[in-house]
């Protein structure tokens, strides 16, 4: 392992922005970590698949491309087994190492981008499944100390994408490996979010299993996103804001058809794409950025966008949000 100076991290992050990193290496391996650790270079900034990021100019300090990967059956019970997952391992390929597997938990999890080790960050999500829902453990080294610590599920206080690592820990770890619990029969199967359960009938599925899920998952969010190789983008920009009833009501006044969740706490989620959408973003173009045409929720790079042009879109976007709704929209991608 070298480690590299004035390094573009144009080829490691799916927003497809320029930025240097002062300092670069790919590590493989926790004694790899260590050492770079030791060269005292700070700060240290952990980058998976970069598909979580916004990179507003260079970076200083010293960046460690996670290639630490392995995917090892730790135990094994009647009816599930705990696999241990390299968090540098991609995420998608471990989804569909488990379908191939019969392991059932994560098929829902099908094609997000990144590494094992980002996706308790936010604890990822989508079609009715969180990481959370999944997750045993996992082993992270401190990014000052080199010292190994094992998160328990609670320590990592998961949220709506959310955990610990966001919050008072951001920065300060390098999350090495993940455990997981996987069923191994009689699965508990998720269709009823989406169109899963559409996609399923149009496929003839009647009985469906893990891979079919995996399947349609695949065939949906294909459908939907943008490729980060034909515009670079990192998915929802946007978290889908929690909201006192007051504030619903006054929308519902004005909008009647508004879409909402009722939260367990009292409050509602409302999807910040429509909220975005109803302020006339949906597919507009600004200079090299914009909201894509099929997902207001999504921020686009045309091609040759910079960091700081998307982060200014997303100001707009906030403000034009809360003067028409009186709701803050909080960004879910890093602005680094
Ligand atoms: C097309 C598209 C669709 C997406 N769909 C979804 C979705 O459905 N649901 C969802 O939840 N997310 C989604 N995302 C967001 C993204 O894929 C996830 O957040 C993913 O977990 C990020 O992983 P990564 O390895 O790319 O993280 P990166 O972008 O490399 O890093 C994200 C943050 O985590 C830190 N980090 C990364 N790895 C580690 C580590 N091992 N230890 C400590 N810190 C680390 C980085 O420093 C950074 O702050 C989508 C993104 C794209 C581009």
């Amino acid at each position: 392992m070298t480690i590299q100076q004035n390094i573009s991290l144009l080829p490691f992050n799916t927003f497809g922005l320029e930025a240097k990193a002062a300092h670069f290496a790919e590590i493989h391996s926790v004694k790899e970590l260590r050492h770079c650790i030791r060269t005292g270079i700070q700060p240290i900034m952990i980058l998976g698949g970069g598909s979580n990021m916004l990179l507003t100019g260079d970076l200083r300090g010293l960046v460690l491309k996670n290639s630490i990967t392995g995917i090892n059956l730790l135990r094994t019970f009647k009816n599930k087994v705990w696999v241990e997952v390299g968090g540098g391992e991609n995420w998608h390929q471990f989804v569909l190492w488990a379908v191939r597997n019969g392991l059932g938990g994560v098929e829902n999890l099908s094609l997000i981008p990144g590494t094992a080790g980002a996706a308790p960050i936010q604890n990822i999500g989508a079609y009715g499944v969180e990481l959370k829902d999944v997750f045993v453990r996992l082993k992270a080294v401190s990014l000052e100390t080199g010292k190994m610590k094992t998160f328990s599920h609670h320590e990592c206080r998961f949220g709506y994408r959310d955990s610990i690592f966001k919050q008072e820990e951001r920065g300060k770890w390098c999350i090495s490996s993940v455990v997981f619990s996987l069923t191994k029969h009689k699965h508990h199967l998720n269709t009823s979010y989406g169109d899963i359960q559409r996609t399923l009938e149009n496929n003839g599925v009647n009985l469906p299993g893990i891979a079919d899920i995996s399947r349609a998952v695949i065939q949906i969010r294909s459908s939907k996103l943008p490729d980060p190789a034909q515009f670079g983008n990192c998915g929802s920009f946007f978290k889908n804001p929690e909201t006192s009833q007051q504030v619903l009501q006054s929308i519902l006044a004005s909008h009647p058809h508004a879409p909402y969740y009722p939260l367990e706490n009292g409050l509602v989620k409302i999807p910040a794409g429509w909220l975005i959408e109803q302020c006339g973003w949906k597919g507009k173009r600004v200079g090299n950025t914009g909201c894509y045409e099929k997902q207001a929720l999504v921020l686009v790079n045309y091609g040759g966008a910079t960091g700081a042009e998307v982060k200014a879109l997303a100001h707009s976007i906030i403000q034009s949000v809360e003067q028409k709704f009186d709701i803050r929209l909080e960004p879910e991608v890093n602005i680094l």
